[in-house]
Protein backbone atom coordinates (compact mmCIF):
# COMPACT_ATOMS: atom_id res chain seq x y z
CA UNK A 1 0.00 0.00 0.00
CA UNK A 2 1.31 3.50 -1.04
CA UNK A 3 1.16 6.34 1.17
CA UNK A 4 -0.29 9.36 -0.30
CA UNK A 5 -1.73 12.32 1.12
CA UNK A 6 -3.33 15.69 -0.22
CA UNK A 7 -0.99 18.61 -0.98
CA UNK A 8 -0.28 20.07 2.83
CA UNK A 9 -0.73 23.51 3.22
CA UNK A 10 1.51 25.82 5.42
CA UNK A 11 -0.59 27.89 7.29
CA UNK A 12 1.82 30.62 8.57
CA UNK A 13 4.98 31.63 6.59
CA UNK A 14 7.40 34.28 6.30
CA UNK A 15 9.15 33.91 2.41
CA UNK A 16 11.23 36.71 3.10
CA UNK A 17 12.92 34.40 5.65
CA UNK A 18 13.76 31.80 3.46
CA UNK A 19 17.47 33.84 3.18
CA UNK A 20 18.07 34.13 6.53
CA UNK A 21 19.92 30.85 7.12
CA UNK A 22 23.41 32.17 7.47
CA UNK A 23 22.89 35.58 7.99
CA UNK A 24 25.40 37.32 9.68
CA UNK A 25 24.83 37.27 13.52
CA UNK A 26 22.81 39.53 15.20
CA UNK A 27 24.89 42.64 16.83
CA UNK A 28 23.99 41.69 20.52
CA UNK A 29 22.76 38.32 21.58
CA UNK A 30 18.77 38.49 22.25
CA UNK A 31 17.59 37.54 25.56
CA UNK A 32 14.25 38.49 24.77
CA UNK A 33 11.36 37.95 22.41
CA UNK A 34 11.90 41.90 21.73
CA UNK A 35 15.31 41.90 20.98
CA UNK A 36 14.53 38.89 19.29
CA UNK A 37 12.50 41.16 17.08
CA UNK A 38 14.76 44.09 17.05
CA UNK A 39 18.22 42.22 16.30
CA UNK A 40 17.41 39.91 13.97
CA UNK A 41 13.60 39.88 12.56
CA UNK A 42 13.44 43.81 12.12
CA UNK A 43 16.85 44.03 10.49
CA UNK A 44 16.26 41.57 7.78
CA UNK A 45 12.81 43.04 6.90
CA UNK A 46 14.23 46.66 6.34
CA UNK A 47 17.11 45.38 4.15
CA UNK A 48 14.76 43.53 1.67
CA UNK A 49 14.06 44.80 -2.02
CA UNK A 50 11.59 43.40 -4.61
CA UNK A 51 14.59 41.20 -6.17
CA UNK A 52 15.32 39.77 -2.59
CA UNK A 53 11.73 38.89 -2.05
CA UNK A 54 11.06 37.42 -5.33
CA UNK A 55 13.92 35.27 -5.11
CA UNK A 56 13.70 34.28 -1.30
CA UNK A 57 9.31 33.35 -2.09
CA UNK A 58 10.81 31.37 -4.81
CA UNK A 59 13.41 28.98 -2.71
CA UNK A 60 11.06 29.17 0.34
CA UNK A 61 8.04 28.12 -2.22
CA UNK A 62 10.36 25.45 -4.15
CA UNK A 63 11.10 23.84 -0.90
CA UNK A 64 7.35 23.37 0.60
CA UNK A 65 6.82 21.79 -2.58
CA UNK A 66 9.27 19.53 -1.88
CA UNK A 67 7.99 18.30 1.05
CA UNK A 68 4.56 18.26 -0.15
CA UNK A 69 3.10 21.55 0.50
CA UNK A 70 1.42 22.90 -1.90
CA UNK A 71 -0.26 25.75 -0.31
CA UNK A 72 1.36 28.40 2.01
CA UNK A 73 -0.63 31.22 3.73
CA UNK A 74 2.17 34.74 3.90
CA UNK A 75 2.49 36.98 5.90
CA UNK A 76 4.90 39.39 4.65
CA UNK A 77 6.70 42.89 5.93
CA UNK A 78 9.55 44.85 3.79
CA UNK A 79 9.39 48.39 5.40
CA UNK A 80 11.24 49.73 2.83
CA UNK A 81 10.26 47.92 -0.76
CA UNK A 82 6.25 47.60 0.27
CA UNK A 83 4.43 48.67 -2.97
CA UNK A 84 4.55 46.05 -5.27
CA UNK A 85 6.16 43.17 -2.66
CA UNK A 86 2.77 41.39 -2.41
CA UNK A 87 2.93 40.64 -6.27
CA UNK A 88 6.74 39.56 -6.13
CA UNK A 89 5.56 36.92 -3.39
CA UNK A 90 2.52 35.99 -5.68
CA UNK A 91 4.90 35.42 -9.33
CA UNK A 92 7.66 33.54 -6.93
CA UNK A 93 4.77 31.13 -5.86
CA UNK A 94 2.83 30.93 -9.38
CA UNK A 95 6.01 29.99 -10.93
CA UNK A 96 6.79 27.06 -8.82
CA UNK A 97 3.18 26.02 -8.80
CA UNK A 98 2.01 25.96 -5.30
CA UNK A 99 -1.43 28.17 -4.06
CA UNK A 100 -0.42 31.21 -1.99
CA UNK A 101 -2.81 33.16 -0.08
CA UNK A 102 -0.89 36.49 1.10
CA UNK A 103 -1.06 39.79 3.45
CA UNK A 104 1.40 42.62 3.48
CA UNK A 105 1.97 43.29 7.68
CA UNK A 106 0.96 47.22 8.66
CA UNK A 107 2.41 48.15 11.72
CA UNK A 108 3.43 51.81 13.16
CA UNK A 109 6.50 50.80 14.63
CA UNK A 110 8.52 53.03 12.02
CA UNK A 111 8.86 56.73 12.46
CA UNK A 112 10.64 57.66 9.34
CA UNK A 113 14.14 55.54 9.66
CA UNK A 114 14.18 54.48 13.35
CA UNK A 115 12.01 51.71 14.68
CA UNK A 116 10.16 51.59 18.29
CA UNK A 117 9.04 48.41 19.78
CA UNK A 118 5.93 49.18 20.84
CA UNK A 119 3.28 51.93 20.00
CA UNK A 120 0.63 53.50 22.24
CA UNK A 121 -2.86 52.51 21.23
CA UNK A 122 -3.93 56.52 21.13
CA UNK A 123 -1.31 57.66 18.72
CA UNK A 124 -1.70 58.28 15.11
CA UNK A 125 -1.67 56.01 11.73
CA UNK A 126 1.99 56.00 10.61
CA UNK A 127 2.94 56.73 6.56
CA UNK A 128 4.28 53.03 6.66
CA UNK A 129 0.59 51.84 8.07
CA UNK A 130 -1.04 53.92 5.19
CA UNK A 131 1.67 52.04 2.40
CA UNK A 132 0.86 48.96 4.18
CA UNK A 133 -3.01 49.11 4.27
CA UNK A 134 -2.48 50.47 0.10
CA UNK A 135 -0.27 47.53 -0.65
CA UNK A 136 -3.14 45.26 0.54
CA UNK A 137 -6.01 46.93 -0.84
CA UNK A 138 -4.29 47.10 -4.17
CA UNK A 139 -3.27 43.40 -3.95
CA UNK A 140 -6.80 42.36 -3.06
CA UNK A 141 -8.62 44.50 -5.41
CA UNK A 142 -6.51 43.47 -8.42
CA UNK A 143 -8.12 39.64 -7.68
CA UNK A 144 -4.97 38.27 -5.38
CA UNK A 145 -5.71 35.98 -3.14
CA UNK A 146 -5.16 37.24 0.48
CA UNK A 147 -6.02 38.61 3.49
CA UNK A 148 -5.40 42.26 5.19
CA UNK A 149 -1.89 41.75 7.44
CA UNK A 150 -1.46 43.53 10.45
CA UNK A 151 2.09 43.47 12.52
CA UNK A 152 0.83 42.70 15.84
CA UNK A 153 -1.62 45.03 17.91
CA UNK A 154 1.38 46.08 20.40
CA UNK A 155 3.00 48.12 17.40
CA UNK A 156 -0.34 49.12 15.92
CA UNK A 157 -2.21 52.10 16.96
CA UNK A 158 -5.73 51.29 17.48
CA UNK A 159 -7.12 53.67 14.17
CA UNK A 160 -4.65 50.91 12.12
CA UNK A 161 -6.19 48.26 13.87
CA UNK A 162 -9.56 49.41 12.86
CA UNK A 163 -9.01 51.08 9.78
CA UNK A 164 -7.13 46.91 8.45
CA UNK A 165 -10.65 45.16 10.33
CA UNK A 166 -12.31 47.86 7.79
CA UNK A 167 -10.66 47.07 4.72
CA UNK A 168 -10.70 43.27 5.50
CA UNK A 169 -14.49 43.56 5.58
CA UNK A 170 -14.27 45.54 2.54
CA UNK A 171 -12.92 43.18 0.42
CA UNK A 172 -14.58 40.10 2.39
CA UNK A 173 -11.52 38.30 3.65
CA UNK A 174 -10.00 38.27 7.39
CA UNK A 175 -7.20 39.83 8.86
CA UNK A 176 -3.82 38.00 9.48
CA UNK A 177 -2.28 38.91 12.69
CA UNK A 178 0.23 38.18 15.33
CA UNK A 179 -1.56 38.00 18.42
CA UNK A 180 0.06 37.99 21.95
CA UNK A 181 3.06 35.90 20.55
CA UNK A 182 5.13 37.26 23.42
CA UNK A 183 4.29 38.78 26.85
CA UNK A 184 4.76 42.37 25.22
CA UNK A 185 1.78 42.00 23.31
CA UNK A 186 -0.57 41.03 26.70
CA UNK A 187 -3.15 43.46 25.64
CA UNK A 188 -4.11 42.05 22.33
CA UNK A 189 -6.89 40.06 23.30
CA UNK A 190 -8.49 43.17 25.42
CA UNK A 191 -8.08 44.96 21.82
CA UNK A 192 -8.96 42.78 19.40
CA UNK A 193 -12.26 41.12 20.54
CA UNK A 194 -14.27 43.58 19.43
CA UNK A 195 -12.81 43.47 16.00
CA UNK A 196 -11.82 40.10 15.19
CA UNK A 197 -14.23 37.92 13.22
CA UNK A 198 -14.65 34.03 12.51
CA UNK A 199 -12.37 34.87 8.96
CA UNK A 200 -9.61 35.77 10.78
CA UNK A 201 -6.13 34.37 11.84
CA UNK A 202 -4.79 34.55 14.84
CA UNK A 203 -1.46 33.15 14.65
CA UNK A 204 0.73 32.29 18.31
CA UNK A 205 -1.89 33.30 20.94
CA UNK A 206 0.82 31.72 23.42
CA UNK A 207 -0.29 34.68 26.07
CA UNK A 208 -4.34 35.08 25.04
CA UNK A 209 -6.08 34.42 28.42
CA UNK A 210 -9.49 34.84 26.53
CA UNK A 211 -11.09 33.32 22.97
CA UNK A 212 -11.35 35.70 20.79
CA UNK A 213 -13.14 34.71 17.06
CA UNK A 214 -10.82 33.29 14.11
CA UNK A 215 -8.68 29.97 13.27
CA UNK A 216 -5.60 30.14 15.32
CA UNK A 217 -1.91 29.43 13.03
CA UNK A 218 -0.18 27.50 15.85
CA UNK A 219 3.81 27.40 15.34
CA UNK A 220 5.26 24.99 17.77
CA UNK A 221 9.17 25.24 15.89
CA UNK A 222 8.65 28.89 16.15
CA UNK A 223 7.40 29.12 19.57
CA UNK A 224 9.91 26.78 20.89
CA UNK A 225 12.84 29.05 19.18
CA UNK A 226 12.02 32.20 20.42
CA UNK A 227 11.10 30.79 24.14
CA UNK A 228 8.04 32.23 24.35
CA UNK A 229 6.14 29.50 25.82
CA UNK A 230 3.26 26.92 24.71
CA UNK A 231 0.20 27.88 22.93
CA UNK A 232 -1.47 24.78 24.11
CA UNK A 233 -3.69 25.26 21.02
CA UNK A 234 -6.36 22.36 22.07
CA UNK A 235 -7.93 25.03 24.46
CA UNK A 236 -9.01 26.94 21.18
CA UNK A 237 -12.44 26.97 20.98
CA UNK A 238 -11.85 27.45 17.05
CA UNK A 239 -10.31 25.61 14.39
CA UNK A 240 -6.06 25.35 14.37
CA UNK A 241 -3.94 25.28 11.61
CA UNK A 242 -0.22 24.37 11.73
CA UNK A 243 2.50 26.64 10.21
CA UNK A 244 6.06 27.50 10.55
CA UNK A 245 6.23 31.33 11.26
CA UNK A 246 9.35 31.14 8.37
CA UNK A 247 11.22 28.12 9.37
CA UNK A 248 10.55 26.39 6.29
CA UNK A 249 7.60 24.57 5.14
CA UNK A 250 8.12 20.48 5.95
CA UNK A 251 5.05 20.27 7.46
CA UNK A 252 4.96 16.54 8.23
CA UNK A 253 7.97 17.47 10.49
CA UNK A 254 6.07 20.02 11.93
CA UNK A 255 2.81 18.08 12.85
CA UNK A 256 5.05 15.42 14.79
CA UNK A 257 7.11 18.58 16.31
CA UNK A 258 3.20 19.60 17.33
CA UNK A 259 2.97 16.44 18.12
CA UNK A 260 5.40 16.03 20.72
CA UNK A 261 5.10 19.74 21.94
CA UNK A 262 1.23 18.60 22.59
CA UNK A 263 2.80 15.64 24.76
CA UNK A 264 5.06 17.35 26.92
CA UNK A 265 2.51 19.66 28.27
CA UNK A 266 0.09 16.59 28.42
CA UNK A 267 0.70 12.60 28.65
CA UNK A 268 -2.85 11.64 27.59
CA UNK A 269 -2.16 13.73 24.14
CA UNK A 270 -2.76 11.60 21.32
CA UNK A 271 -1.30 12.44 17.50
CA UNK A 272 -4.80 12.72 16.11
CA UNK A 273 -5.04 16.50 17.12
CA UNK A 274 -1.71 17.72 15.82
CA UNK A 275 -3.02 15.74 12.63
CA UNK A 276 -6.45 17.45 12.53
CA UNK A 277 -4.40 20.92 12.80
CA UNK A 278 -2.33 19.62 9.71
CA UNK A 279 -5.67 19.04 7.64
CA UNK A 280 -7.77 21.84 8.90
CA UNK A 281 -5.57 23.58 6.60
CA UNK A 282 -7.71 22.44 3.44
CA UNK A 283 -10.48 24.31 4.43
CA UNK A 284 -8.17 27.33 3.20
CA UNK A 285 -7.60 26.03 0.09
CA UNK A 286 -9.93 23.70 -1.01
CA UNK A 287 -7.99 22.56 -4.20
CA UNK A 288 -5.41 20.99 -2.27
CA UNK A 289 -7.80 18.00 -2.17
CA UNK A 290 -7.31 17.42 -5.46
CA UNK A 291 -2.96 16.91 -5.23
CA UNK A 292 -1.63 13.47 -4.67
CA UNK A 293 1.55 13.83 -3.13
CA UNK A 294 3.26 9.94 -3.15
CA UNK A 295 5.72 9.55 0.10
CA UNK A 296 8.80 7.37 0.80
CA UNK A 297 7.52 4.89 2.84
CA UNK A 298 4.20 3.12 2.41
CA UNK A 299 2.56 1.86 5.77
CA UNK A 300 1.38 5.10 7.79
CA UNK A 301 -2.19 3.89 7.96
CA UNK A 302 -2.31 6.15 11.25
CA UNK A 303 -1.57 9.74 12.57
CA UNK A 304 0.92 7.54 15.31
CA UNK A 305 2.15 5.65 12.58
CA UNK A 306 3.54 9.34 11.02
CA UNK A 307 3.90 10.70 14.17
CA UNK A 308 6.73 7.84 14.94
CA UNK A 309 8.10 8.10 11.60
CA UNK A 310 10.55 10.74 10.82
CA UNK A 311 12.65 11.50 7.69
CA UNK A 312 9.61 10.02 5.11
CA UNK A 313 10.06 11.99 1.90
CA UNK A 314 7.94 13.44 -0.42
CA UNK A 315 8.73 11.33 -3.81
CA UNK A 316 5.84 12.83 -6.28
CA UNK A 317 3.32 16.01 -6.28
CA UNK A 318 0.22 15.35 -8.98
CA UNK A 319 -1.86 18.80 -9.06
CA UNK A 320 -4.57 18.72 -11.38
CA UNK A 321 -2.87 15.89 -13.94
CA UNK A 322 0.27 17.71 -13.84
CA UNK A 323 3.12 15.71 -12.24
CA UNK A 324 4.99 18.93 -10.28
CA UNK A 325 7.51 16.80 -8.64
CA UNK A 326 8.87 13.00 -9.50
CA UNK A 327 11.20 11.31 -8.11
CA UNK A 328 11.86 14.15 -5.65
CA UNK A 329 12.69 16.48 -8.38
CA UNK A 330 10.59 19.59 -9.77
CA UNK A 331 9.66 19.04 -13.34
CA UNK A 332 8.06 22.15 -13.90
CA UNK A 333 10.71 24.66 -13.07
CA UNK A 334 14.95 24.90 -12.98
CA UNK A 335 15.56 24.75 -9.14
CA UNK A 336 19.32 25.16 -9.79
CA UNK A 337 18.33 28.59 -11.11
CA UNK A 338 16.00 29.45 -7.88
CA UNK A 339 19.42 28.24 -5.93
CA UNK A 340 21.84 30.28 -7.53
CA UNK A 341 19.66 33.66 -7.95
CA UNK A 342 18.43 33.05 -4.44
CA UNK A 343 22.42 32.10 -3.19
CA UNK A 344 23.10 35.71 -4.81
CA UNK A 345 20.27 37.49 -3.48
CA UNK A 346 21.19 36.42 0.10
CA UNK A 347 24.87 37.62 -0.45
CA UNK A 348 23.54 40.75 -1.13
CA UNK A 349 21.40 40.70 1.87
CA UNK A 350 23.79 39.77 4.36
CA UNK A 351 26.14 42.34 3.15
CA UNK A 352 23.61 44.78 3.85
CA UNK A 353 22.99 43.10 7.49
CA UNK A 354 26.96 42.84 8.20
ZN1 LIG B 1 4.95 35.04 12.02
Amino acid sequence: MTFTTNGLVCGHHHLYSSLARGMPAPPQTPNSFISVLENVWWRLDAALDLDIIYWSAALGAAEALLNGTTAIIDHHESPFAIEGSLDAIQSACDMVGVSSNLCYGVTDRWVGQSMQSHVAPSSKMSDEARRGLAENDRFLKAGGRGMVGVHASFTCSDETLETAADLAKQHNVGVHIHVAEGPDDIDAGIRLQNLAEDNWLIVHAVHLDQQIKGTLAHNPRSNMNNSVGYARPSRWAHDVILGTDGIGADMLEEMRLAYVRHREDDLTASPDSAWSWLKNGEKFFPEVKRDVVTWSYDNADSPWHVAFTPGIRCLSVVRDGTVLVEDGVPTQFDLNEIRTKAAEAARTLHERLA
